[in-house]
């Protein structure tokens, strides 16, 4: 069977961050803010990806990631990877890298974590473990893994 086009428009200018882990995409978005401007987000989830396994995909217009952001969405999707479009073509095209440390935009998951109580701003190591991080704080010290791990509220 042929395979169909993604029915979703191409960017001018943006980013695509592609072969997500399959519900994966919502989380990366509300971690990165990619909601918070005024610009077109478009999400996939579920697609079939070429190996036959479930994949996510955003579609960001006029936005370009940090570095870490895309160490980001390393901690939760190792093998994304990282689109760069310029004028409706790929410019650049890379693979995410897991940071060794994450900072400030999650919550530690410990309610009597004292970066919670003092609000604080968080600090994770990442120990892999077969490619599937896991964190440790740096305040509690104890350790998590990434499906426990939540963006920090918006302000
Ligand atoms: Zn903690």
């Amino acid at each position: 069977m042929k395979e169909k086009p993604l029915s979703v428009s191409a960017i001018k200018e943006g980013t695509v961050i592609d072969h997500i882990r399959a519900g994966q995409a919502l989380k990366i978005i509300r971690i990165l803010r990619l909601y918070t401007n005024d610009h077109q987000v478009t999400i996939g989830l579920n697609l079939k990806s070429r190996s036959s396994d479930l994949k996510d995909i955003i579609k960001i217009e006029n936005i370009f990631l940090t570095e870490d952001q895309a160490g980001q969405i390393a901690i939760f999707s190792p093998h994304a990877t990282v689109n760069v479009i310029q004028n409706y073509k790929v410019a650049k095209k890379f693979k995410v890298q897991m940071p060794e440390t994450v900072d400030a935009v999650l919550v530690c998951p410990n309610n009597r974590c004292i970066a919670n109580m003092e609000r604080i701003p968080t600090l994770f190591t990442i120990e892999e473990s077969d490619s599937q991080a896991i964190l440790r704080c740096k305040y509690c010290e104890k350790i998590f893994s990434r499906d426990q791990m939540h963006e920090k509220a918006p302000l």
